[in-house]
């Protein structure tokens, strides 16, 4: 049986200085468990799902916060932002339709970000991230 390691979330929270509120733990844990990026009225919902009444107020300022931190980042593209988690660094594929947001990861695109640095003589560090525009498979059809 193949276990997977659950990050200890209250002390990532600490560790970025951050008090662990119930709010800032389940906004976290959603988007770590979710595997994709959502908006904060998709975290509410979500929350408001599973028996967690957050208001979107305080969803969305927690975030903020998570974003600030570096525990999430923020990605724009149309309609609402979205966030991530970011102890797994990926790249981003944004939907300029619908503003879905997918993930691609790091190792298979190892050779792309150093091609891509070699071009523009840029020393790529090892969270940088691409972000591509295009349609999705349901957009585009
Ligand atoms: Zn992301
Ligand atoms: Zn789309």
């Amino acid at each position: 049986m193949t276990t997977i390691a659950t990050p200890d979330l209250p002390a990532l929270l600490r560790h970025h200085g951050l008090r662990c509120t119930p709010s800032r733990l389940s906004a976290l844990k959603l988007l770590s468990v979710s595997g994709s990026h959502l908006s904060s009225a998709e975290v509410s919902a979500e929350l408001k799902r599973l028996g967690l009444p957050i208001d979107q107020t305080t969803v969305y300022r927690t975030l903020e916060t998570l974003t600030e931190t570096g525990l999430a980042h923020a990605i724009h593209g149309p309609g609402p932002k979205r966030y991530g988690v970011s102890s797994e660094p990926h790249h981003h594929t944004v939907c300029e339709t619908c503003g879905q947001v997918g993930e691609l990861p790091v190792e298979q695109l190892r050779e792309a970000v150093a091609r891509i640095a070699e071009l523009a003589g840029l020393h790529a560090d090892a969270s940088a991230s691409l972000l591509i525009y295009g349609r999705c498979t349901r957009c585009s059809t």
